[in-house]
């Protein structure tokens, strides 16, 4: 299929910061395409950027819809970043042309909670770092505020994380059927079933020879995380085969947290509860993503608002105490009163912890490629909403993470109850600790002295990971010589 987009060109002059300048212009053309050249008689027609550098001199110029171009320039010093700089004569016309106040300023690329880690661990007060990241990024003072809040309170966890440990993360990258808005790696249930006995046995001899490795190098498991697409579309039997084999192959006596993401309450079973307790987890996923029913035809979920609140009540009666609830913010449809309704209920409902996400659209996604994503999409007076509502009723942000093609540029944060905050996301979020991933599409990270990280991709398709599972484990020996060398990091 070709794809018959415009492009816009951009037109690089003198220098080759292709990839901060595209980051750039993302924060208001979410779904653009650019193309790149280095000639200016290439900046032709109703629309056009020129980035151009003359030694220290830099110089902007943007054409939009046909109006008469605009330009900016600035000189910079010795030492001055040059990239950054001329970044931000951009950002400052396509602000001004656009009408587009991005939230997070020129925060791209950099991890807006662990920049605040860095500085407090520099010692400066909250004002001094206010300044610097304002001076820097030009980010709004609520997002900023957001940021140091979520820093404070992931900090006396992250002081507490074992880099001598590793954790556990098990993929179940299947679903009963694919939302619209889905970017991830999950596969339909029904174009999956024929292949399940066969993934489920993959998955349980990894899991062995993962634990082999384990044990072999006395390494210790700090958390388990069962994560997908959705894990609980497997059956209650799948699902204990899987977590017999965490059992049978990890030592969980001194494991500090075991999470299994639950998700679709229309996959959510007593029977399906009961296994992932009985078999150790304590803590749980119940994801409606918003409770409004028209809404959630929307997005090609089969169940309704009720269903998801009879999965959460089903959990508590099977005596689940931590629960998270995951919500998007800026859904197809949804109106920001209908979210206000959705994250009130919710509340009121009371999870040990409730993470908003901010919808995201990829390419992969059905409703990027159909062309229907919301042009006034009021995610940000959710998100704005959600802050307070949350901080008031004991929730505090702890993790936080931003991804590309996300609606306004917004951020996906997790709040949680004091002593709810779920350890493996925030290794997840710092990488300070190694993670091993077991199943399709995991990744392994084995993180190295110096916090040098080294990734191992298991194979994305159920049918690729099942044929090719003995190649792949021959990449798992550089597990051990990791696994080794975080022993020897034990004994220093
Ligand atoms: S439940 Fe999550 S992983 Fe599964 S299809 Fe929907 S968005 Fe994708």
């Amino acid at each position: 299929m070709t794809d018959n987009t415009p492009k816009m060109p951009v037109i690089l002059i003198g220098n080759n910061f292709k990839y901060e300048i595209e980051a750039t212009l993302k924060l208001f053309f979410n779904t653009a395409r650019f193309s790149f050249g280095s000639s200016r008689g290439e900046a032709a027609g109703d629309e056009y950027i020129i980035a151009e550098t003359d030694g220290n001199r830099l110089s902007a110029e943007v054409k939009l819809r046909g109006r008469a171009p605009v330009k900016r320039e600035a000189e910079v010093c010795a030492g001055q970043d040059r990239e950054h700089e001329l970044c931000r004569l951009l950002f400052h016309i396509l602000s001004g042309e656009t009408g587009i106040a991005p939230p997070w300023g020129l925060m791209t690329g950099i991890r807006p909670v662990k920049k605040v880690v860095e500085l407090i661990r520099e010692d400066l007060s909250k004002d001094e770092i206010f300044r610097i990241l304002t001076e820097k990024y030009e980010a709004a003072p609520k997002k900023l505020q957001l940021a140091y809040d979520t820093a404070v309170n992931q900090l006396p966890i992250i002081d507490r994380i074992d880099s001598t440990a590793a954790s556990l993360y098990v993929s179940i990258p299947f679903c009963p059927t694919r939302c619209s808005y889905c970017s991830f790696v999950s596969h339909s249930m029904a174009s999956a079933m024929k292949l399940m006995p066969e993934y489920v046995d993959a998955l349980c001899r990894e899991l062995e020879i993962l634990g082999n490795i384990v044990k072999e190098t006395d390494t210790k498991i700090d958390t388990i995380y069962f994560g997908g697409g959705t894990p609980t579309s497997l059956s209650a039997r799948e699902l204990r085969t899987i977590m017999e084999a965490v059992e049978k192959n990890f030592d969980l006596a001194g494991i500090r947290e075991y999470s299994v993401e639950a998700g679709r309450p229309d996959t959510i079973t007593e029977e399906k509860l009961r296994v992932i307790k009985e078999l150790g987890a304590e803590r749980i996923s119940v994801n409606p993503q918003t409770l409004n029913d028209d809404v959630l035809k929307v997005i090609g979920r089969q169940h309704s608002g009720e269903d998801a609140i009879k999965a959460f009540e089903l959990a508590r009666k099977v005596g689940f105490r931590n629960i998270n609830t995951d919500l998007i913010a800026g859904l197809p449809t949804e109106s920001a009163e209908s979210f206000r309704n959705t994250l009130d209920r919710m509340i009121e409902l009371d999870p040990e912890s409730i993470t908003v996400h901010t919808l995201t659209l990829k390419r992969s996604a059905t409703l990027f490629s159909s062309g229907s994503e919301n042009s006034s999409n009021p995610a940000a007076e959710m998100v704005d909403y959600s802050i307070p509502a949350l901080m008031s009723h004991g929730y505090l942000p702890y993790y936080m993470y931003r991804q590309k093609n996300t609606v306004d540029n917004l951020e996906n944060v997790g709040y949680a109850k004091k002593g709810f905050e779920s350890y493996y996301n925030i290794f997840i979020m710092d990488e300070t600790q190694t993670i091993l991933g077991a199943g399709c599409a995991a990744s392994t990270k084995l993180l190295y002295e110096n916090n040098r990280i080294e990734r191992i991709h298991n194979y994305k398709f159920p049918y690729e990971y099942i044929r090719s599972f003995d190649k792949l484990m021959e990449k798992k020996e550089e597990v051990r010589e990791c696994l080794k060398k975080i022993k020897y990091l034990k004994l220093k």
